[in-house]
């Protein structure tokens, strides 16, 4: 336990206080006996003066009484009587003045005596003479009693004198002696109380600055930076002690404050740092949803599946790099996933697999093996690379509408930035892909003719007038077939208007079975027909014609479960030539012209426009 430094200065200063108190206590009793013992020598003085002058006035009265006996003058009669009376006076003093020596008292009150003998002497030789007796006056005086007497008194007085003389002799001795005594104390005295003071001081300052120094340096050192830096060792007094701790706890406190605004700190960075990230991540995005929104509208503009395939290929390797994929749709009859596009070194030779060979068809979501075991490996996937080893792939469902239209293959693991890559790749192409289909869909509509499913003529009208160019650019030859069923009012006459339309239904998928990929079989309109042959003359095409003929011909129509018999078709070909008009209206009147004569030359018979022949030819 440390004492507290007020205390410390409380005692010494009582220390020095009681050291002053007793220098001054010496001090002034030295000053009080030098006091007594100078009015003990004034006391003597007035001893010595007091029997000197009993002497003297005695002796004055002598003088007086003598004179006034010689010369009978009575100024010294009246100089007589003041004489005796101050020498009884003196004598009294003498008496009172040493009242407090036993001896000298003794003395002064046998002097007072003998004085009181010798004036009462006096007196009675002053009252003879005054009376005019001077003869009993000097007899009297010749006695000689009067000397003897005063001779014992000069001899009393004497001895007081010598006795108080030595008395004042050594009281003045005293007096000396205290002052020196004094003198002493003050020479000592002094320089030894500046010396307590002086060591009080160095004392005091030793424990003030000693803790001090300690907080100074700590203080530097936390104004340096160093938080850790604290008022340690001993601080001399409870006063520093409580000054230190309390420092110490704000050094504490400005601590915990520097390492919470640390702290704070470094979640600000932490929070910019992931500001920075998802900005960048939104950045991303936003380009990938800028480069989808770019697929998606090259998409809507294409017109056929290729078309779609291409853009896929392109945009697909762009938006999910480095993942090599493959992409496939239900087929109309949604019995098979056929594939639409593969890039990134895929290679789908296959016709496509069954919706239940891929698990993610099955379930309608995601379904991935990033780890071999992890999961099931779908069927198709198995299929493709024709082995049962590792497989790292992804099978992500197109869904539209609520309804699962095709699947994205990738193979490889998806990250967790691509998976939202891969969610709006899939989402456009799922969207584009049916929007696709349904332009394809309205397109074939307005091309298309409803019971045949043949091309209808307005087709066959636009698309004749762009072969017609082309064939005019290219100079390859193009021939046009107009054909008609034969009787073919008997047909409905006799089993009524479906069973016609049965005929045309069957003529039609006989023709487009017979007819080459490239040509373009149109119903023109009721039951005739008409073929555009690019790049066939009409010789070629006749020949073509005349096995179709012979198909058509051994058709055996069937209607409602009757068998509605044979029918037989009619047909005339003409070729395009530079004298003809663009538009092919010319060409089908030559086309026409030949069935006319097909028809003439008995039905069921193939002709050739004259004209064409000779073209060729
Ligand atoms: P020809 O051998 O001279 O061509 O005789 P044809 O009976 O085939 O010719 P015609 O022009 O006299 O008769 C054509 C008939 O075809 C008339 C029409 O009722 C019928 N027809 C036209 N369009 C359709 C159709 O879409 N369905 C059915 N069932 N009949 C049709
Ligand atoms: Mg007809
Ligand atoms: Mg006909």
């Amino acid at each position: 336990m440390v004492g507290s430094l007020s205390n410390r200065i409380l005692v010494l200063c009582m220390a020095l206080c009681l050291l002053l108190t007793g220098l001054a206590g010496v001090l002034l009793a030295g000053a009080t006996q030098m006091r007594d013992g100078l009015a003990w020598v004034t006391h003597s003085s007035q001893v010595l003066a007091a029997a000197s002058r009993t002497r003297s006035h005695l002796q004055e009265a002598e003088s007086g009484e003598r004179g006034f006996l010689v010369t009978r003058n009575q100024e010294f009669a009246a100089a007589f009587d003041e004489a005796t009376a101050a020498a009884r006076r003196s004598a009294r003093d003498l008496v009172r003045l040493t009242g407090d020596n036993r001896t000298q008292h003794a003395r002064a009150q046998q002097i007072l005596a003998l004085v009181s003998q010798r004036i009462d002497g006096l007196e009675q030789v002053s009252a003879l003479t005054r009376a005019g007796d001077f003869d009993g006056a000097q007899k009297m005086v010749a006695t000689g009693k009067g000397r003897n007497l005063m001779e014992l008194l000069d001899s009393r007085i004497t001895d007081v004198l010598n006795e108080e003389r030595s008395l004042s002799s050594s009281r003045t001795d005293d007096v000396e002696g205290r002052l020196g005594y004094i003198r002493w104390l003050v020479l000592l005295g002094t320089p030894l109380t500046l010396l307590a003071i002086a060591f009080t001081a160095i004392m005091l300052i030793r424990r003030i600055r000693q803790p001090v120094d300690a907080m100074m340096t700590v203080m530097g050192q936390l104004g340096g930076g160093e938080r850790t830096a604290r008022i340690e060792g001993a601080m001399q007094s409870s006063e520093f002690e409580r000054l230190a701790s309390g420092y110490n706890a704000m050094a504490d406190e400005l601590q915990a404050a520097v390492a919470d605004q640390h702290d704070s700190q470094e979640r600000l960075h932490a929070a910019n740092l992931e500001l920075s990230i998802n900005t960048e991540v939104l950045r991303e995005r936003g380009e990938v949803i800028e480069l989808l929104g770019g697929m998606a509208h090259r998409m809507q503009a294409a017109r056929t599946d290729e078309e779609l395939a291409a853009i896929i290929r392109v945009f697909a390797p762009r938006v999910l790099p480095d993942i090599p994929g493959a992409l496939y749709a239900h087929n109309n009859s949604r019995n098979l996933l056929v594939p639409i596009a593969a890039w990134g070194g895929i290679d789908v030779t296959s016709a496509g697999f069954a919706p239940d060979q891929c698990w993610a068809l099955r379930r309608g979501q995601s379904h991935f093996v990033i780890e071999q075991g992890s999961d099931i490996v779908c069927n198709h996937v198995v299929y493709e690379s024709g082995e049962e080893g590792t497989h790292h792939y992804h099978c992500e469902p197109l869904l539209a509408g609520g309804e699962v239209i095709g699947v994205l293959y990738l193979k490889g693991a998806v990250d967790a930035e691509s998976r939202f890559r891969l969610t709006v790749l899939t989402e456009n192409i799922a969207s584009a892909l049916v929007n696709h289909r349904l332009q394809r869909g309205l397109r074939e509509q307005t091309i298309r003719d409803p019971l045949t499913a043949l091309f209808n003529r307005r087709y066959m009208e636009e698309t004749l007038a762009l072969e017609i160019a082309r064939a005019s650019r290219s100079g390859s030859p193009l021939s046009l077939v107009m054909c008609d069923v034969d009787h073919f009012k008997r047909f409905n006459d006799e089993y009524g208007h479906d069973a016609g339309d049965a005929v045309l239904q069957a003529v039609a998928v006989e023709m487009r079975s017979k007819f080459r990929e490239g040509d373009v079989v149109c119903r023109f309109g009721g039951e005739e027909f008409t073929i555009i042959a690019p790049g066939s003359s009409a010789q070629v095409l006749a020949s073509r014609v005349q096995a179709v003929r012979q198909g058509i011909s051994e058709l055996m129509v069937q209607q409602g479960g009757r068998i509605l018999g044979t029918t037989t078709m009619s047909f005339g070909i003409a070729t395009w030539d530079e004298g003809m008009d663009r538009e092919g209206s010319a060409l089908i009147k030559a086309a026409d012209a030949a069935l006319y004569r097909a028809k003439r030359d008995g039905r069921n018979a193939v002709s050739v426009d004259e004209r064409s022949e000779t073209l060729v030819a």
